[in-house]
């Protein structure tokens, strides 16, 4: 399983094995210097359409999984872009130069779904957010505000006209998203917020919009992309009985996977 990340639907995904694609990379372009977009071609892969959908990529001459936003999926043309962070397994291979490299993707899922009565959109993430941000902003016509916590300058990665509060990182691989989280100022009415980013921030942010915003389960969608490395290791937990009484209990995935990091330790 993806170190330190587990999207709501992965869960799921672990109990039945993703069908994979072929893919080979046709370009690499540096976006800024801890992102760089890659283009594949992947014959067969078709979009759910939902805004945050990722694919699994397996790099050539691995087994793991690492899961990554579907910036834009044209034909059998799929773009990703992936942050470069300090050490890792995709971020080795995406450092340096891997045009013609053949990896597998994953069919894409999504879990972006704002209720039909949503009259705004707030939009919360880091980097490896950022992909799926743009991807919102670019196509919805609901009033929508944005906090991008990035190390870089991105001009015109999101849509000009965009409500954009740009963050800096408190540190390298560090991030205080939760933190500025707390201190929205909510819009009136209803709404929808999604984040996602550093997994200890999220975990905090879902305790935040339970216990002291009291949002229904179909308002909000937050997802842990990637776990900072802290000198306390998570507990092994197998996710499958947690899995299986939560879906027992008619809970949510948004609840089980909360239940998973809490099992956890993170
Ligand atoms: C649904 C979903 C969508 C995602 N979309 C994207 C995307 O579009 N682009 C993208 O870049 N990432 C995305 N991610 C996050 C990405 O899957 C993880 O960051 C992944 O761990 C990176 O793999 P790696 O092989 O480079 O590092 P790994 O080998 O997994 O990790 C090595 C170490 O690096 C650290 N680390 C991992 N990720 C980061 C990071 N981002 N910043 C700082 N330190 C890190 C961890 O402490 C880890 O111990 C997404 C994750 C999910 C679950």
């Amino acid at each position: 399983m993806l170190a330190g990340s587990v999207p709501a639907t992965s869960l799921e995904v672990m109990t039945t094995r993703a069908a994979r694609y072929d893919a080979v990379v046709t370009r690499r372009e540096q976006v800024s210097p801890h992102l760089v977009r890659l283009t594949l071609s992947v014959p067969g892969l078709v979009s759910t359409g939902i805004l945050d959908e990722w694919v699994g990529l397996v790099v050539p001459g691995q087994f793991q999984v690492r899961y990554y936003t579907v910036r834009s999926l044209t034909g059998d043309e799929l773009v990703v872009d992936v942050v470069i962070h300090e050490v890792g397994l995709v971020t080795e291979w995406a450092s340096g130069d891997c045009v013609g490299d053949r990896p597998m993707v994953t069919a894409p899922q999504g879990s972006f779904a704002p209720p039909p009565e949503a009259a705004w959109l707030l939009l919360v993430g880091d980097l490896t957010a950022m992909p799926a941000m743009a991807r919102v902003c670019s196509s919805t016509s609901l009033p929508t505000r944005v906090w991008a916590e990035v190390p870089d300058d991105l001009p015109g990665y999101l849509p000009e006209h965009t409500d954009v509060t740009w963050l800096t990182p408190p540190a390298e691989g560090r991030s205080r998203l939760a933190e500025v989280v707390e201190g929205i100022d909510w819009p009136a009415g209803e709404g929808y917020f999604w984040m996602a980013g550093e997994s200890s921030q999220m975990r905090s942010i879902r305790k935040h919009l339970m216990r002291a915003r009291h949002l229904p389960n179909a308002a909000y969608d937050v997802m842990g992309y990637w776990r900072a490395v802290t000198s306390r290791h998570p507990r092994a937990v197998d996710p499958g009985p947690i899995w299986r009484a939560g879906k027992a209990a008619g809970k949510s995935d948004e609840q089980i996977w909360a239940e998973y990091d809490e099992a956890r330790g993170v």
